[in-house]
């Protein structure tokens, strides 16, 4: 089926599925979001983009940052980052403080809250005075050069961020932040609080379907490098849902509490999907039914 007619009808069967869930409320300003919205864009290798309905609306990627501030550490330091970060899945939540005192400051992956504090402290330290690595790949990978911070958002973290303070604090205390605390929590506020649509997160995950190859064809990251990427998305990038993740959608993936979520068809394609309210581990509820759908209409699955 023809990509295109596959994505206006998971527009239309995905309605029953718009009021299940709630809007995140840890982040005061996201819980301002119009709820029943839906958008899905799928860009492909070679860079043809097809999307439906909200595609085009932006919204905040949250931990969806998570996977390119991994992926620039990994193009610009190399492994380094593995003494640091484990490459394990939790089974607990996103913003868990209790494992890390349990494993002496060592997060058990990039993707859990601790550990994408880990990889910004390093991003900070590698990027010489860049302090948002992540809208400038966005940028660059979408074509979509006026991607912007939403400020009001980012604002609104700063302020209820207390459980990210305590985690980059016990960090801190275990020698595993090399950049002051309120610097690195700034670095990671802002990359949560990229606005982008579900094209632009599309084109911009494309590299991850392309075996690391950027718009302009040079490599971001290596084969070898964008497989372990994809593997810990598969492991790790929903959290304590990643089995049912695996299960329902098979593919590598990564939400965010904005309610986005981006999936990678390696070698063929990547998926942005997005809509507001979220289950009970901080996935889209709607998300995940639709990409169920693209994956079981089309068998593009890595299983
Ligand atoms: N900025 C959010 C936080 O740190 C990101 C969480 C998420 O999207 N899962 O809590």
């Amino acid at each position: 089926m023809e990509f295109q007619n596959l994505l206006d009808d998971i527009v239309g069967s995905i309605k029953p599925h718009l009021g299940e869930g709630n809007v995140a409320n840890s982040i005061p300003e996201l819980a301002a979001v119009e709820p029943n919205q839906f958008g899905i864009s799928v860009a492909t290798r070679e860079g043809e983009v097809y999307s439906s309905g909200d595609s085009e609306t932006p919204f905040s990627i949250q931990s969806i940052s998570k996977v390119f501030a991994l992926a620039l550490v990994l193009a610009c330091d190399g492994e380094s980052i593995w003494k640091r970060v484990f490459r394990e899945p939790s089974g607990n939540p996103f913003n868990s403080l209790v494992q890390l005192e349990h494993e002496n400051g060592i997060p058990r992956n990039p993707f859990i809250n601790a550990g994408a504090l880990v990889v910004a402290d390093r991003l900070l330290s590698v990027s010489a005075g860049e302090t948002n690595g992540v809208l400038g790949l966005l940028r660059d990978e979408s074509g979509n050069a006026v991607l912007q911070v939403d400020t009001g958002v980012a604002a609104s973290e700063s302020r209820h961020n207390h459980r990210n303070q305590a985690l980059a604090h016990f960090l801190a205390s275990c020698g595993n932040l090399d950049n002051p605390v309120d610097e690195v929590l700034d670095a990671y506020i802002n990359q949560c609080a990229v606005s982008a649509s579900c094209t632009d997160l599309a084109l911009a995950s494309r590299f991850l379907a392309a075996n690391g190859a950027r718009r302009d064809g040079a490599a971001l990251l290596d084969p070898h490098q964008t497989k372990r990427i994809n593997a810990m998305m598969v492991t790790c990038g929903t959290y304590d849902a990643a089995g049912e993740f695996a299960y329902r959608v098979g593919l590598p993936g990564k939400s965010g509490i904005g309610g986005g979520i981006i999936a990678v068809v390696p070698n063929n394609c990547a998926i942005c999907v997005w809509s507001p309210r979220l289950g009970s581990s901080g996935n889209s509820i709607a998300g995940v039914a639709a990409l169920d759908e693209f994956t079981s209409r089309t068998g593009l699955s890595i299983f």
